[in-house]
């Protein structure tokens, strides 16, 4: 079976019966981030059609600044939700500096309600990557992926000393500071993902549906010269490990 740690469904729009196709066809664990409560609702309506999907409740930090003051509300989404994504700050893609603030005040309010109820995080790190491993290691709390990292490699370390997991992205091969991070994961810790059709695009022009999922664990499994099929059990035996912690 394949995992995918990080997509994001309602961006297929139109697409999205061809995706869940391509889904159920490959048999693809999806954990399906959502940006709010609305991509959240879309996101169950798509797991009614796949068992493969698992609806992820979280605010991305694109989205902290549009949404309401009363944080309170998000509990009930983050009790019924196994895993919690996205959710973290982002320092360099945002709207700007105006939105920081509110970046914070969200990130914290939905990092300290996932803690209280052991929940796995997704997080989302750009530009912020001290800042989000600061907060994680003043709970000491390691229950959490790194969602396509790309900060600086001495930060890489403590999140691995944290005991943090990491998903390499559509970027293997196209990118060597893929292949640095790549090098220092420790097998164990390493998931992989897709970030929704748009990721792909970014990197390469094309249009990513699900079963790119499958290219990235054949990239990686060249890289570190392990075979497909005992690649494919390590990142589930760390999907399970990481779910049961
Ligand atoms: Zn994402």
């Amino acid at each position: 079976m394949y995992i995918d740690a990080h997509s994001h469904l309602d961006f297929f729009e139109e697409n999205i019966e061809d995706a869940i196709v391509d889904i159920n066809s490959n048999k693809i664990l999806t954990l399906a981030m959502s940006m709010d409560i609305e991509s959240y609702i879309k996101n169950k309506e798509y797991s009614n059609k796949s068992k493969y999907i698992k609806p992820c409740f979280g605010i991305h930090p694109w989205s902290a600044h549009k949404v309401s003051e009363s944080l309170e509300t998000y509990i009930p989404y983050i009790e019924e939700s196994e895993i919690i994504g996205e959710i973290g700050l982002d320092y360099v893609w945002s709207e700007g500096s105006h939105t920081y603030d509110k970046q914070r005040k969200v990130f914290y309010f939905m990092l300290d309600e996932s803690i209280k109820r052991n929940k796995v995080i997704n997080l989302h790190t750009k530009g912020a990557e001290e800042e989000v491993y600061n907060a994680l290691k003043k709970y000491n709390y390691n229950k959490a992926i790194v969602h396509w990292y790309s900060g600086d490699l001495d930060i890489l370390d403590k999140y691995i000393e944290l005991g943090c997991y990491f998903t390499i992205s559509v970027d293997i091969g196209y990118s060597d500071a893929t292949y640095k991070i790549l090098d220092k994961l420790p097998n164990e810790r390493l998931l992989v993902e897709t970030d929704g059709p748009t990721a792909l695009k970014w990197v390469n022009g094309q249009y990513g549906y699900p079963s790119i999922i499958k290219s990235v664990v054949k990239k990686i499994s060249d890289y570190k010269n392990i075979d497909v099929d005992e690649l494919s059990k390590i990142i589930e035996n760390n999907y399970n490990r990481l779910l049961s912690l």
